[in-house]
């Protein structure tokens, strides 16, 4: 596992350089051919190194081997992603503006974005809104982890980003590259929003009408 290993201590680096994991926060994880990957918890993700990684249980979320390392404390979210989605990669970070952002969101259960180009960043069906889920923030994560398992079998095929209410943002995809452009732009959006005090874009009419016929 020495090159996804690799990969998760740089990309857990770019993460940390830009203000999403302060302290010890945040976590990634991928799947490789012999289970979940994962940064391990309690060190910064600024200064990880191949061997920092623990190879995990997707079921179970235990680690295979007792290491030096334990794994993330929010395995259980990542593992439950892998379950439900057929993933490959989880990006968690607590990016400041989708932290903030989530606790808007925290009563309704989920936060509506419209007419943002960003939107179109998430591959959905319908680009012009993006509905985002927002978790209750248990102190057991497992109850966390649990109502995401409830959520996502219950909504099927949302976007692939959630919030937890005044916690941070989670991203999956395919790879690593491409949850990380999820959280990117989810965290983007969130910037948007906030600076500009709304979640809805203004949206061009729908007749153009620069260049639609002949002048006479
Ligand atoms: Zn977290």
């Amino acid at each position: 596992v020495t090159g996804p290993a690799i990969e998760l201590a740089r990309r857990s680096r770019e993460c940390y350089l830009l203000g999403w994991m302060p302290g010890t926060a945040g976590n990634l994880s991928v799947r490789t051919e012999q289970d979940v990957l994962i940064t391990p918890s309690g060190v910064s993700k600024g200064d990880l190194d191949s061997t920092d990684p623990v190879l995990v249980d997707v079921q179970t979320s235990l680690p295979h081997s007792e290491g030096t390392r334990r794994p993330s404390a929010e395995t259980c979210l990542h593992t439950a992603l892998y379950r439900i989605t057929g993933c490959s990669a989880v990006v968690h970070v607590h990016s400041p503006y989708a932290t903030a952002a989530s606790a808007q969101g925290a009563n309704e259960g989920s936060l509506s974005f419209t007419g943002y180009e960003l939107i179109k960043g998430f591959g959905l069906h319908n680009p012009d809104e993006l509905v985002v889920p927002v978790l209750s923030n248990w102190t057991a994560v497992r109850r966390i982890a649990q109502d995401l398992e409830t959520r996502l079998r219950h909504d099927g095929t949302g976007p692939p980003v959630l919030l937890i209410a005044g916690h941070g943002a989670t991203a999956w995809g395919a790879n690593l590259r491409q949850a990380l452009d999820r959280v990117e732009c989810l965290e983007a959006l969130c910037q948007l929003a906030l600076l500009t005090g709304s979640r809805s874009a203004p949206v061009a009419p729908t007749v153009d009408s620069i260049g639609t016929g002949a002048q006479p």
